[in-house]
């Protein structure tokens, strides 16, 4: 097959160097959401998106409960205020049972959960009830207030409350609170596939001997778990040979099967780089440098529909280009609302004494020993050096254009909001 370098005319593309800002806004406003839906059981829900609203049908709890293990007690306003009651013992409500009505001056022993009988209209703790031996007077010795210890219907949640939103990631406590209105199934997006492979011809896989001039591919690894991690299915070529056929032969047969396109390596401008004229001979590329440290060069493009991300090959800067751009990508075509990392301020224990002219990612750990957090960078920043995100707590941001002392208020990504 005749590959030739199509010409790009994206705008965004004809400027050789644009800011992370712009990268990020133009990869976000090109993602599109998966169009498919599905229905899943909850015990296979956790971590899908929902593509619709969730409604309640029915009040939680359905019914007025006791909130403790205690007594019922029917009593009147008018002897609310006395110092000393005593009540009949005339029944006995566990929790799934239902207690008949209380007559004025008779108690209930309740347990937690359990609905509260007709008449009643307090719950004493047990501990504050003093029981006759044989259990049928208890006696009280402070001032009752009305509906103490009651949890009333619809406490929780009200008959025809939407109670989770389309487009929530769903966690454990999501699972638990449609199960808690008798929801069973939910309706899902369907799963992303990302379909990978690894550019260079040095890499070798683990449990391999290493031959000279080789390296392991640990790259496949951080990639491929963190996809699994977003939560999408991952379809994965392994290593692809340093050449354009071969380069071209994987994007077309992931382009048939896959939703997004992922790959590290060769997107520099090296002889030994296939990645970036691949895709223009195959598809578009709409993006390429971008202003940032670690991992100027970031390829976006199109192999025919399906969307591609090429992930430059240093480790580091695969990693963290895939945090800032790869991963909110993904996010919003799963269809999740929440796709961009948040980020808490901290105080640098750095200076920058000259303005970086790219926007630096580095790897710092935090302090918290002076109350407030403050960011150390790992000694060694280089691309290559991937026990410095090992290391770290998270990612600092460090603007471009500026200088700044030790002290200066600085962003901070948790690694956990840049990986899950
Ligand atoms: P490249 O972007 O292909 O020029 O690669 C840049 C650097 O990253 C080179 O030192 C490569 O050997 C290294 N590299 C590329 N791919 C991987 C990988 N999958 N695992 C580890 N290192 C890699
Ligand atoms: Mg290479």
């Amino acid at each position: 097959m005749n590959h030739q370098a199509v010409k790009c005319d994206s705008p965004v593309f004809n400027s050789s160097l644009i800011s992370t800002d712009e990268a990020l806004t133009f990869l976000l406003d090109s993602a599109v959401v998966v169009d498919c839906k599905e229905h899943v059981s909850l015990d296979d829900s956790l971590g899908r998106v929902l593509a619709s609203d969730i409604h309640s049908n029915i009040n939680v709890p359905g019914f007025d409960n006791s909130a403790m293990d205690g007594y019922a007690i029917a009593i009147k306003d008018s002897q609310l205020p006395k110092t000393k009651h005593s009540f009949n013992v005339i029944d006995r409500i566990p929790a799934g049972k239902v207690g008949g009505k209380l007559k004025q001056g008779c108690a209930a022993r309740i347990f937690t959960g359990a609905p509260i009988p007709p008449g009643a209209n307090s719950v004493i703790m047990q501990e504050e009830c003093e029981v006759s031996e044989d259990g049928t007077l208890i006696t009280i010795s402070r001032s009752i207030k009305l509906n103490e210890n009651i949890r009333p219907t619809g406490n929780d949640i009200a008959e025809g409350d939407v109670i989770l939103c389309m487009g929530k990631k769903i966690q454990p406590q999501d699972i638990s609170l449609a199960a808690s209105v008798g929801v069973s199934e939910l309706i899902v997006f369907k799963k992303v596939v990302v379909g990978v492979f690894f550019t260079g011809d040095e890499l070798v896989d683990p449990g391999l001997p290493l031959g000279p001039g080789k390296i392991y591919n640990s790259n496949r690894y951080a990639l491929v778990s963190l996809i699994k991690q977003a939560g999408c299915e991952v379809v994965n070529l392994g290593n692809v040979e340093d050449k354009l056929s071969a380069t071209c032969s994987a994007l077309e047969n992931l382009e048939k099967k896959c939703d997004l396109i992922m790959t590290t390596g060769g997107v520099s401008v090296g002889e030994e780089d296939y990645v970036r004229p691949a895709v223009e001979s195959l598809g578009e590329l709409k993006l390429w440098k971008i202003r940032m440290k670690p991992g100027k060069p970031l390829a976006y493009g199109r192999i025919s529909k399906t969307p591609f991300i090429g992930l430059p090959g240093n480790p580091v800067s695969s990693f963290v280009t895939y945090c800032i751009f790869a991963l909110p990508y993904i996010k919003k075509m799963q269809g999740n609302e929440k796709y961009k990392p948040k980020s808490i301020k901290v105080k640098a224990n750095f200076n920058c004494k000259r303005a970086k002219p790219r926007r630096e990612f580095a790897r710092a750990r935090l302090d918290y020993s002076t109350g407030s957090p403050v960011a150390n960078l790992y000694p060694k920043q280089g691309s290559d050096v991937m026990s410095s995100i090992v290391w770290s707590d998270g990612l600092i941001e460090i603007p471009e254009d500026m200088t700044f002392e030790a002290g200066e208020t600085l962003n901070f990504f948790p690694i956990n909001e840049l990986t899950e």
